[in-house]
C-alpha cells in the first residue's frame, strides 16, 4: 500500500497544524509522499503566505525587506514552536537576490510552497525535493505530463519518504513556473500518478464535498462517494475543494482521491471514484448551482428542416468568443445559455451576428437566470427522479424556466429566475435527503 498526501495552507497555517499533520502521517506508514501548500490563513482575516509574496514582488524596493521579513517571521514562528534545528537565513538571502534581479512573479509565488516543504520535511525527518526538479512544463508553458513522469517516478524509485512541494516547477529555460491558484492539489495528483500511488489523499478544512453548499442547505450531508464524472457535473460546486486539474492524472491511471479533514481525522471524507458499485446514501449524490446565466431564445418557423441551422447559431457564439453551457431546443426554437457577464460585453455583435446568419422571426433574451445541476448516479436506475425535483419545486412555488437532462442519465439541470435559487436548492435538498424520498 502507498498513499500520497497532500495538505491545504489551512492545515499548514502555523506549528499546531503542523503537528497535526505529523500525526495523521505518523499513523499510517504507506503515507510515504507529502506534498504541501504554502502556510494559509490562521484566522479568517490573516492573509495567505502565497498572497503576501505577490504583494511582496510587486512592491517599492524600499518595501521589500519589510514584507519579506514579515513572511521569514510566519515561518521562523512555526520553526520556534517546532524547535526544529533550522535556519531559513541563506533562503532568504537568496530568495531577496532574486526578487530584486525580478526572476518573475510564478517564482515569488512558488517560494511559499518551496519553504514551507523544507519546513516540514525537516519536521519529519523526510528528504526533501525540490519540485524544479521532477516538474516540468514545455516552453509555452503547458505541463509537461511525460517528461515529469518519468524523471519523477525515476527520482522516486530510490526514496521511500519525501516531501514534495506543491504549486510550481520548471521550464525548460530552467526558470520557475506555477500552476494556476490552489495548484497543489494538481502536484498532488501527479506525484500520485507518478507514485503509483494505490490512494492519493487531500487533507482539507472540509470533511469532503457536502450534498449541497453549506450557506443555503444548514449542515448538509457529507458524500461519502461519488465518481469523476459526477464531480464534473458538479464541478460549480467542487471548485472550492479540489482544483478542477487534479483529477485528470490520477483519473487515467485508476486511482481514488480521498478529500480528507485535517482538523477531523476521524472523518472518512469523500471517496472520489472511476467508477462504483456503492449506491450513494441518496438517490441524489449532490446539488449545485450558480447565478448569473443569460438565455438567448432564437425563434424561426421550420428551423427543424433548415440544414446548418444549429451550426451558424453557434459560430456567432464562437467568433465572439463565448462557450456555451446549455443548449435546450423545441421544433421551431432553440436556446443557447452562457454567462450573462460574458454574454453582456458582447450583446449587439452577437444579436447583429445572429441576424445575418439565420434571419430568425424573433429572439429573446432572458437574463439574471440560475442554474441548479441535481447529480446522481442512482438516478438512471430510480424511476420518477425529475418528477420529484418538479413536484418540490412547484410546491415551493418555483417556476421553472428550463430543464435538460443530460443524456447519461446522470444529472438533471434547471433553469430558475436568480432570486428563486436558493428556495429552489432547499426544496430539492429537502425531499432527497431530509425526507429520503
Ligand atoms: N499556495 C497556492 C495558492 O494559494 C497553491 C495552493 O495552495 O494549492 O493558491
Amino acid at each position: 500500500m502507498l498513499k500520497v498526501v497532500k495538505f491545504g495552507g489551512s492545515s499548514l497555517a502555523n506549528a499546531e497544524q503542523f503537528k497535526k499533520v505529523a500525526d495523521i502521517i505518523h499513523a499510517d506508514e504507506s503515507r510515504r509522499y507529502i506534498v504541501p501548500s504554502a502556510p494559509g490563513k490562521r484566522f479568517s482575516s490573516d492573509t495567505k503566505v502565497t498572497d503576501m509574496l505577490y504583494d511582496c514582488y510587486s512592491s517599492r524596493r524600499e518595501d521589500l525587506n519589510s514584507k519579506l521579513d514579515a513572511i521569514k517571521a510566519r515561518y521562523n514562528e512555526i520553526i520556534d514552536e517546532l524547535k526544529l534545528d533550522l535556519s531559513l537565513d541563506k533562503e532568504f538571502e537568496t530568495i531577496e537576490a532574486c526578487f530584486i534581479g525580478k526572476a518573475g512573479r510564478d517564482y515569488a509565488a512558488s517560494r511559499g510552497e518551496y519553504l514551507n516543504g523544507i519546513v516540514l520535511a525537516n519536521y519529519l525527518g523526510y528528504e526533501f525535493i525540490d519540485a524544479a526538479e521532477v516538474i516540468f512544463f514545455d516552453e509555452k508553458g503547458n505541463f509537461d505530463a511525460d517528461k515529469t513522469n518519468s524523471v519523477l517516478s525515476d527520482r522516486l524509485a530510490d526514496v521511500e519518504y519525501a516531501v514534495i512541494p506543491g504549486f510550481y516547477g520548471s521550464m525548460p529555460n530552467d526558470t520557475i513556473k506555477t500552476f494556476s491558484r490552489g495548484g497543489s492539489d494538481i502536484t498532488g495528483s501527479i506525484v500520485a500518478k507518478a507514485a503509483k500511488a494505490d490512494l492519493y489523499e487531500n487533507w482539507t478544512d472540509v470533511s469532503g464535498f457536502l450534498v449541497a453548499d453549506p450557506r443555503i442547505i444548514d449542515s448538509p450531508a457529507v458524500i461519502n462517494t461519488i465518481t469523476y464524472r459526477e464531480l464534473r457535473e458538479l464541478s460549480y460546486m467542487g471548485a472550492t475543494v479540489l482544483h478542477e486539474d487534479a483529477i485528470f492524472p490520477v483519473r487515467k491511471e485508476g486511482i481514488p482521491i480521498n478529500i480528507r479533514n485535517t482538523n477531523k481525522p476521524e472523518d472518512m471524507g469523500t471517496m472520489i471514484v472511476e467508477s462504483t458499485s456503492k449506491k450513494s446514501e441518496y438517490t441524489i449524490t449532490g446539488i449545485a448551482g450558480k447565478r448569473g446565466f443569460t438565455s438567448v431564445s432564437i425563434e424561426k418557423d421550420m428551423m427543424n428542416a433548415e440544414l446548418g441551422f444549429g451550426r451558424k447559431v453557434l459560430e456567432v457564439f464562437e467568433k465572439n468568443g463565448i462557450s456555451f453551457e446549455h443548449m435546450p431546443s423545441g421544433i421551431d426554437t432553440m436556446g443557447v445559455i452562457i454567462q450573462q457577464s460574458e454574454f453582456e460585453k458582447k450583446e449587439q455583435e452577437i444579436l447583429a451576428g445572429l441576424h445575418r446568419n439565420v434571419q430568425p422571426d424573433s429572439i429573446e433574451i432572458i437574463s439574471d437566470m440560475a442554474l441548479i445541476a441535481v447529480v446522481g448516479r442512482g438516478m438512471k436506475s430510480t424511476r420518477g427522479t425529475a418528477g420529484r425535483i418538479f413536484s418540490a419545486l412547484a410546491h415551493a412555488r418555483v417556476n421553472v424556466k428550463m430543464i435538460d437532462q443530460g443524456s447519461s442519465e446522470l444529472n438533471i439541470i434547471i433553469g430558475v429566475s436568480d432570486e428563486d435559487f436558493e428556495t429552489a436548492i432547499k426544496a430539492i435538498y429537502d425531499i432527497f435527503v431530509t425526507a429520503r424520498l
